[in-house]
């Protein structure tokens, strides 16, 4: 029986891992996208130049990449009030979530791609969620998805798992995660070809990639990047 993956690719640094995690453990992958509306529509152009340069460079994994399913969600965009999908700043609100929070986004990518899933006999959902590094999103948690894994599976009547090889890592691990399974070829690929500045700043080049440098997303890249050089150049 093929093993086969259905994984979340929104076209930033953890599911871009995550990507390759699949790549390496199961026999075939797919890949699925949401275009909810983001303000930033640089992130949709990331993930296409990711998935073919990763088509072009990496062989035996290009053989396993199967079909991208894009999928529109702009009416999530529509009724969600967020600094991802409106002009507002970023900031933290007085329930202490910040307001880049789309409220109930993974739980809504993960049922569509179960729908997807089912339709191609996928049995693996895969999602670059993390709960040790994470930004303070309740449908980031493991109870979240965990308690949705049951539900998708009870709801469609088909056993599906869902996994997130980052829930328990930072970002500085993510980094070395990728490094092992790619190596410096796939560091680089995520450096250039991933977004996770909420500014949408593709101008600045930074080490890390590119971002504004001062927006929490940029901030948190930045200092898993930091982290991982400074334990690379210990080891070495
Ligand atoms: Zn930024």
């Amino acid at each position: 029986m093929v093993d086969n993956a259905l994984v979340l690719f929104s076209g930033g640094q953890d599911s871009a891992t995550s990507l390759a995690w699949a790549l390496d453990r199961f026999d075939a992958v797919e890949t699925i996208g949401f275009d909810y509306g983001q303000r930033h529509r640089v992130e949709l152009e990331c993930r296409q130049n990711f998935l073919s340069h990763l088509r072009a460079s990496f062989e035996p994994w290009a053989e396993k990449l199967g079909e991208d399913h894009p999928i529109n969600l702009s009416t999530l965009g529509e009724i969600s009030d967020t600094s991802l999908t409106r002009e507002k700043e970023f900031e933290y609100l007085k329930n202490g979530l910040p307001s880049s929070f789309v409220p109930g986004r993974n739980l809504i990518f993960f049922t569509y791609a179960a729908a997807v899933a089912y339709r191609r006999g996928i049995k693996h959902l895969v999602g670059g969620m993390c709960e040790a590094d994470y930004s303070g999103y309740p449908d980031c948690r493991d109870d979240a998805l965990k308690s949705l894994q049951v539900s998708l599976t009870l709801g469609m009547g088909t056993r599906f798992v869902i996994d997130t090889p980052l829930m328990w890592i930072d970002k500085a691990e993510t980094w070395k995660m990728a490094d092992d399974l790619g190596g410096r070829k796939l560091v680089d690929l995520i450096v250039e070809d991933t977004h996770s500045c909420y500014r949408g700043d593709r101008q600045r080049r930074k080490a890390w990639g590119y971002g504004c440098g001062m927006c929490p997303a940029c901030d948190l890249r930045q200092r898993g990047w930091d982290k991982y050089q400074a334990r690379r150049n210990a080891t070495n």
